[in-house]
């Protein structure tokens, strides 16, 4: 008796994780009403000149992605005046569990969910009520080797975006936020993980071009603008970059 009712719980709480994960995935590609993307910054070394930036940090520096992703989703018929709205909420103090370095499986998995209960714990109050948190880690621009690498989570609809605290980078940064932002809404890499090169021809922004090569703009989720066979740069801002069909497919905006 007991062990059927053991059964039937776990049974409703499997069923209950496993609707909650599909009602989500539905709401975030449905595209029925604005997505709200919250950005919240964290000043991720403690130093003094980040710390004066982000006191004076405002949603001007975040100005391209509205207009950016209304233009992309009207690309693909999506009628919605606003898809994604951009709020700039309050600044976190504490810092999030540190990525793992070995990127087994495991250890991703296990960030993942102390990521989400760090998130859980730590996301000021903010209105309208985020659909996507992302957590902004600013670095000083003379950050000494690269930045580390971001994170999107399409579960737990969150990321971790690294950026510099720099209004001279505002380009570059808001195309490793929407990129990121992307990945909450189902959005896959196309890009090489090795070499780091756009993937032919998802990965292009504009595959049927005649030469192939050089690009002239990069496909959101590849990143980088392909130049030369082995050589690509990182966009300048988001007027260099487009979402590409498979992108929008993943996403919802094709059906
Ligand atoms: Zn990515």
């Amino acid at each position: 008796m007991f062990k059927t009712l053991r059964i039937l719980i776990l049974l409703l709480v499997l069923l209950t994780v496993a609707g909650t994960t599909w009602l989500g995935r539905w709401q975030a590609q449905s595209w029925k009403r604005p997505q709200v993307v919250t950005l919240y910054p964290i000043n991720a070394g403690g130093d003094a000149a980040t710390e004066a930036y982000l006191d004076r940090l405002d949603e001007s520096a975040f100005a391209g992605l509205e207009p950016y992703f209304k233009e992309q989703a009207a690309r693909y018929g999506v009628a919605l005046s606003q898809p994604v709205r951009i709020v700039l909420g309050r600044r976190v103090r504490a810092l999030p569990p540190p990525v793992p370095r070995d990127g087994s499986v495991l250890s991703a998995i296990s960030w993942s969910l102390r990521m989400r209960w760090w998130a859980w714990r730590e996301t000021p109050p903010s209105s309208p009520v985020p659909d996507v948190r992302l957590f902004l880690m600013y670095h000083p621009t003379d950050f000494a080797s690269a930045l580390p690498h971001s994170t999107g989570l399409e579960k737990g609809r969150l990321g971790l975006v690294h950026v510099f605290a720099s209004r001279s980078q505002a380009g570059p940064n808001q195309v490793v936020i929407a990129h990121e932002a992307l990945h909450t809404f189902g959005a896959t890499d196309k890009y090489d993980p090795i070499t780091l090169m756009p993937r032919f021809p998802d990965g292009y922004a504009e595959p049927q071009a005649e030469p192939r090569l050089p690009q002239a703009r990069a496909e959101l989720m590849a990143g980088r603008v392909p130049l030369r066979e082995n050589e690509a740069r990182i966009p300048a801002d988001l007027t260099e970059t487009l979402i590409g069909p498979v992108t929008a497919l993943e996403i919802g905006w094709v059906k």
